[in-house]
């Protein structure tokens, strides 16, 4: 092929950069969730996950297994086609009505990812509104930037979680001028949390419609699991609420829930929403039976919370240095992408601990990192040893431990 000596120059240029991703491809057991089995090494062997998503084990839930097994038998496996054409099902309008219940929003609309939600609404809306401007959280994800630039509106860039920055710029927008501020509530990489209060006040004070990505906040945070805007009672001063099944839920797919005329008025100019095969309704019915049951149980969530504490207490005793947050993400800071490829490559072929290693250009150079995140399904046992992994593997990489007692 005429391009495969510049595609393998520049895939080179990421090995050596020590940013070339690989996959450890992983079999998962019924019920044995974080254990899972690795095929990709010179025998198969038992690995423990710790770089999950699925942040509650809701995806080896016997609701939510119970419910998919029941709507495939029920409606079979696929929808069949777009929502348009034939792929809307009871599961799909269930599913929307449990979310728009979820965020106490009038309407909810599904996508197929949390990627494609934020790609094609963010994008819809700022292409569709005459004129739109979108003032972005400098740490915004993909997704996001992808669907803002898509869209071709003008887009204005405020420093991540800055009041003041996002003021200056909102103020120097004419009053006229129709704006959208988007921005994320927990920070995937960082995990940390945006102003949301503040944001809402200046989003008044100028006009602006408010767009949040809850992607890492749903199911987590919030009495019935409606996110950080619910813990902090302000779901109803945000006019798009965006998150995903495929996380907390344990599932897969996105949504926004807003007003009944901005979710008709996306479901009905989105091309992202129009153009493509719906969900399958087993999957629909799998996450309303994840959204359903984070509604009435702070089970997971309680758990979740204690094995994060207790991560971090034993992290700070063998002094393995991790990023404060007030979340449910453990980022562990490496500084280096070769050294954090290399502890992620040891950590799972010499002690079965899978975290895959986040480099450039997922997070800026200097900040390589393990981005652990703990779940009600890790044990104490779990715990121990990844600490132990890590402080074995600190020291043979030559970084400096600095135990909280000595510090
Ligand atoms: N928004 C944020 C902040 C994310 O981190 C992600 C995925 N990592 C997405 C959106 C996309 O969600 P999904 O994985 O459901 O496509």
């Amino acid at each position: 092929m005429a391009f495969d000596s510049f595609f393998n120059a520049e895939l080179d240029r990421l090995r050596d950069e020590g940013n070339y991703r690989r996959f450890a491809e992983l079999e998962r057991h019924r019920g044995a969730f974080p254990a899972a089995t690795r095929h990709d090494g010179p025998s198969p062997s038992t690995v423990t996950v710790w770089c999950s998503n699925d942040y509650l084990g809701m995806g080896q839930h016997p609701k939510v297994l119970a419910a998919m097994h029941a709507a495939i038998n029920e409606v079979g496996a696929g929808a069949g086609g777009t929502r348009n054409i034939s792929g809307t099902t009871r599961h799909h309008v269930a599913l929307e009505r449990e979310l728009a219940d979820l965020h106490g929003k009038e309407a909810a609309l599904l996508f197929t990812s949390g990627y494609v939600s934020n790609w094609a609404a963010l994008g819809t809306l700022a292409s569709r509104i005459p004129g739109c401007v979108v003032l972005s959280d400098a740490g915004n994800h993909a997704s996001m930037i992808e669907g803002i630039r898509h869209s071709r509106a003008k887009k204005v860039i405020w420093k991540h979680n800055d009041l003041a920055d996002l003021e200056a710029k909102l103020a120097a927008l004419p009053a006229e001028t129709p704006k959208i501020v988007a921005f994320e509530s927990v920070y995937s990489m960082d995990g940390d949390i945006a102003p949301i209060a503040g944001i809402c006040d200046l989003a008044e004070r100028y006009g602006a419609m408010t767009y949040l990505d809850e992607v890492h906040g749903v199911g987590l945070y919030g009495p019935r699991g409606g996110g950080v805007a619910e813990r902090e009672g302000l779901m109803g001063r945000i006019d798009v609420i965006e998150g995903t099944l495929g996380k907390a839920y344990g599932v897969m797919g996105g949504y926004i829930a807003a007003s009944a005329a901005l979710c008709d008025f996306v479901r009905s100019f989105a091309s992202g929403f129009i153009f493509t095969t719906a969900l399958p309704p087993a999957v629909a019915a799998g996450a309303q039976a994840a959204v359903r049951h984070l509604k009435t149980s702070d089970t997971e969530r309680r758990l979740q919370a204690g094995r994060v504490a207790s991560l971090r207490e034993r992290l700070d005793a063998v002094g393995i240095p991790h990023q404060p947050n007030p979340s449910h993400i453990v980022p562990v800071m490496v500084g280096d992408p070769v050294k954090c490829r290399w502890i992620s490559d040891l950590l799972l072929d010499e002690f079965g601990i899978y975290i895959q290693p986040i480099n450039y250009p997922t997070v800026p150079r200097g900040t390589e990192r393990l981005r652990i995140t703990p779940s009600p399904v890790h044990s104490e046992a779990d715990l121990d040893r990844l600490t132990s992994a890590l402080a074995t593997l600190w020291d043979r990489c030559r970084i400096a431990r600095v135990p909280m007692a000595a510090q």
